[in-house]
Order: C-alpha cells, then structure tokens, then sequence
C-alpha cells in the first residue's frame, strides 16, 4: 500500500512537471513577436477604436498608420489572416518597418486575426516560432493557426452558417476570419474582428484594401491575385505590370457565390476595391515532408521537389525552394503595383508608397536585411 501511494506521488510530480513544460510552451505563444515602428509610423491605433467591443479581448489589433506628407487616397494592407500563412505578417511587418509615404495613407494590420498567432493547428507539427538573422541580430516571429483560438471561441457548431448570405460550411470554418466577413457586432470574437476591420474601411473611406495570405503548392489558387469585379481594372494592370517583371502572378476573379471572404464581402459591403494576393508555403502543404522552422524560412522541402517532378503542384518547385524572401518580395511588389496601377487611376486620390525593398532587393539581399533592431 505504502508502496503504491510512493509511486502514485511519482507519477503525479510527473505528470505536473510535464503540465508546466507543455503550459509555459502554450502560454508563451501569446506574446506577440516585436515590431518595430518605422521612420513612416505617423500613429498606431487599436481595431477597438473603430469597434469598441472588441477592447481587451483577443481580437484587438494593432493597426500602423503612414500618413503621407501630401493628400491623396488611402489603402489598407490585412497580414496575418491566417497565422499558419507567414508571408503575409511578414510582409506587413517590412512595410511597416521601411515605407514611407509622398502621397495619402496606408494603414497595416500585421495581426488581422491576432487570436489565430496565439496557438498553432494541432497535429500539424508547425513550429511554435521562426526567427530570421538580421545584421543586428535575430528576429523572431509566431507560425500560428488558420483559426481563431479556441480558448477565444469555442465550442464550434456542426454547420457555420455565414451570416449574411446563409452560406453553410464546416463548423470549424465559424473560426476562419476570411469566412466572417462583412463580420456582426453580436456576433462570434471572429466576426466582430471582420466588423472591426469593415468599420475601419468605412470610417477611413480605405480606398484599396488588400489581404495577404498563402497557400499550399498543390492549391490551385496560388502566385495568383483575386480581386471583386470593381477592382478588375487596377487589379488587370498590376498583373501586367508584375508579369513584364518576370514576377508570374494569375489573376482570378473573386467568385460571387463564395461568401465570408475579404474579396468578396468588402467589395460587396463597402466602397473599397478589394483584393488579395497568395504565395506559395510549403509548410501548410499536405504533401510536405519535415515540418519545421527551416521549412517555413526556406521553403525547402525535398517531398515537393518530386511532386513537381510528377507534375503535381501548380508552382514550379526545385531545390531552391520558396523562401519566405521571395514570397514577401511578392506580396510587397504586388502592393507597389496596385498602388500604381490605382494612382494612375485615380490620379486626384494617388497612393505613392517609397522606400519599400524590391523583389530583387529581397531575393539578393535577404528579408533580414529589411527588419530593424528589435529593442
Ligand atoms: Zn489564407
């Protein structure tokens, strides 16, 4: 007897000590990464301030604002959506770390759903964190979930039923921020964070909104943009802008049937022209190998490599891989070219964006080259 309770006690320590380790690991992912604010920074606001309900929970969001030194129009840059899907707040991130503005405003969520950077998808085996080497050291950033944490938002129905349209989907889609969209003010965390974000478009009167997200190499939808029927025109000379580059980027229009996404409901529910872009991630992909930090930085992976062989994927995909560098040089060029293309549109409303690296800039000199020195 004596002896069972001894070895009860053991098990227990065990047990508790295991608890903390895991507990610690968990806990540690709701701390944000630093970002630091650029020489463009004219004011850092809360999503709270354009949707008061969403003050101290975890769907409030930082939102960076360059204000140009000359009037014009203004676009609104969403980076992490999707927390498994690191280009987009990485791209967020080097806007708001180096642009600076001659003409109107660009507002950057680098966190749009800031719940889903807080946690990652289970049984994935994404890592926790990334870091990336800068000549002032290393920066670290959270690879999270596509979804809303459930600690936030839980328990999930059997069937999400989308607000406005009555669209069905699975139950889990009811924590897809790109599902909530035009987003309620009584509704999920998830959909008062899309109600913040549309608010924010409507109060600003945010001219060009873009979304910026990634997608697995065998996704069909990928180095492509979307855009809603009213930002075809900008969204046609962008591409065609970035294809005379050497940049290959397919243009698909957002389809009307589809609802919940920022391409559709914000172009549908406000006057912006809206769009977004995607690059290629191997580490969201379900024919990848090892999964790990590497993975996410380099998008190295030798699984990919033999399913472009077998003409599977919908990207070219060699040794080189798609790291994070040229996926960020994407979506940041993409942006450059929507600002121009909708400047040279709109000349009275013009969006000149400087001092933001190149594609070129990016591949050569490396994303780290990019990020200042985290205090
Ligand atoms: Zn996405």
């Amino acid at each position: 007897m004596k002896g069972n309770k001894l070895t009860a006690a053991i098990f227990l320590c065990l047990a508790l000590a295991c608890d903390t380790v895991a507990g610690k690991s968990f806990l540690s992912m709701r701390t944000p990464e630093p970002i630091v604010k650029g020489p463009g920074i004219t004011e850092v606001k809360m999503l709270s301030e354009y949707f008061p309900k969403l003050k101290g929970t975890n769907g409030d969001t930082e939102i960076y604002v360059i204000k140009g030194k000359n009037p014009g129009g203004s676009m609104l840059v969403l980076g992490g959506t999707h927390g498994n899907e690191p280009s987009g707040l990485l791209s967020a991130v080097t806007l708001i770390e180096n642009a600076e503005l001659n003409k109107g405003t660009l507002y950057v969520i680098p966190r749009a759903n800031n719940s889903g950077l807080t946690h990652n998808d289970p049984q994935e085996g994404s890592p926790q964190r990334f870091t990336i080497k800068t000549p002032n050291g290393e920066r670290w950033f959270r690879y999270g979930s596509r979804a809303t944490n459930p600690l936030d938002q839980w328990p999930d129905p059997d069937v999400y039923i989308h607000a406005s349209s009555g669209q069905q989907l699975s139950g889990s889609e009811t924590r897809n921020l790109n599902r909530g969209y035009p987003g309620r003010q009584d509704g999920t965390l998830t959909e008062q964070v899309c109600y913040g974000i549309t608010q924010l478009i409507k109060t600003e009167k945010v001219d060009v909104s873009i979304d910026l997200h990634e997608a697995s190499p065998e996704y069909p939808v990928i180095n492509a943009m979307v855009s809603h029927e009213k930002a075809m025109g900008v969204a046609s000379v962008a591409t065609i802008n970035l294809q005379l580059q050497g940049i290959q980027m397919a243009l698909e229009p957002s389809p009307t049937n589809l609802h919940g996404l920022t391409h559709r409901e914000l172009g549908d529910y406000t006057d912006t022209l809206a769009l977004l872009m995607e690059t290629s991630n191997g580490a969201q992909g379900r024919l990848r190998g090892k999964t790990d930090e590497n993975l996410v930085v380099t998008g190295k992976d030798k699984m990919y490599i033999k399913a472009a062989k077998l003409g599977r994927l919908y990207v070219p995909y060699d040794e080189n891989g798609h790291p994070l560098e040229e996926r960020v040089g994407r979506h940041l060029t993409g942006i450059m070219e929507i600002s121009k293309a909708f400047s040279k549109e709109k000349t009275d409303k013009a969006i000149e964006i400087i001092n933001v690296p190149t594609y070129s800039d990016l591949t050569s000199k490396g994303l780290g080259n990019y990020l200042l020195e985290a205090k």
